[in-house]
C-alpha cells in the first residue's frame, strides 16, 4: 500500500451534511483492514519525531484513529467530546464549523502531559483550535496536531499555532 492507494479508500460524498459541502468519508477506509492498518502505521511514524506522553482525540471520528494510535504507541488517550457527554467538571470551548457551530469539552482534571492531538480531517481549523485551547486550559501542552486528511483549499492550517502533520492532502 502507498498513500495514493490509501486515498482511494476515502469516499467523497457531495452535498453532505449540507448542500455545497463535499464530505470526505473515512468509513470506507476503516472498513478495510489493510487500509486502516496502513493509515495507523503511517500516522504513528509521523508522530515519531515529537516528544509525546499522551494522545488526545476529537469526538467522534478522531476517536477511531486516536484509539488505534494510542494502542500502537503505548500511550494513554484523552477524549475531547461534544458538549454534555463528559461527567464531572469540564472546560468548554465553542467554535465555528465549515457547516455550523458547536462546543467541545474536556475533563478539567488532566495531568500536565505533552499531547499529540488527533482528528480525521482538518477543514477550516475551528475544531482543532478549540481542542488546542481546551488542552491548554486543562493544563496540558501540545507537541503536535495530526490528521489523516487536510483540506488545503480551506486554509485551516493558518489557524493552527502548533506543529501540524497530515497524511493525505486535498
Ligand atoms: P473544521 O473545524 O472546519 O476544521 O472541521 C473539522 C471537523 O469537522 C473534523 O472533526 C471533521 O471530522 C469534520 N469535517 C469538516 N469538514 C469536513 C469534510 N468536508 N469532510 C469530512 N469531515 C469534515
Amino acid at each position: 500500500m502507498n498513500i495514493s492507494e490509501l486515498q482511494s479508500f476515502i469516499s467523497e460524498i457531495p452535498d453532505y451534511p449540507k448542500k455545497g459541502i463535499l464530505f470526505y468519508d473515512i468509513s470506507t477506509l476503516i472498513n478495510d483492514s489493510k487500509a486502516f492498518m496502513y493509515s495507523i502505521e503511517e500516522l504513528a511514524s509521523l508522530l515519531k519525531k515529537y516528544n509525546i506522553d499522551k494522545l488526545a482525540a476529537i469526538d467522534a471520528r478522531g476517536f477511531v484513529f486516536g484509539a488505534a494510535l494510542a494502542q500502537k504507541l503505548g500511550l494513554g488517550l484523552v477524549m475531547i467530546r461534544k458538549k454534555n457527554k463528559l461527567p464531572g467538571k469540564t472546560f468548554s470551548q465553542s467554535y465555528d464549523l465549515e457547516y455550523g457551530q458547536d462546543t467541545l469539552e474536556i475533563k478539567s482534571n488532566l495531568s500536565r502531559a505533552k499531547f499529540a492531538l488527533i482528528d480525521d480531517v482538518l477543514a477550516t481549523g475551528g475544531t482543532a483550535s478549540a481542542a488546542i485551547e481546551l488542552i491548554k486550559k486543562a493544563g496540558g501542552t501540545i507537541s503536535c496536531f495530526c490528521t489523516l486528511i487536510e483540506l488545503k483549499f480551506l486554509s485551516g492550517r493558518k489557524k493552527i499555532n502548533v506543529p501540524y502533520e497530515t497524511l493525505i492532502k486535498y
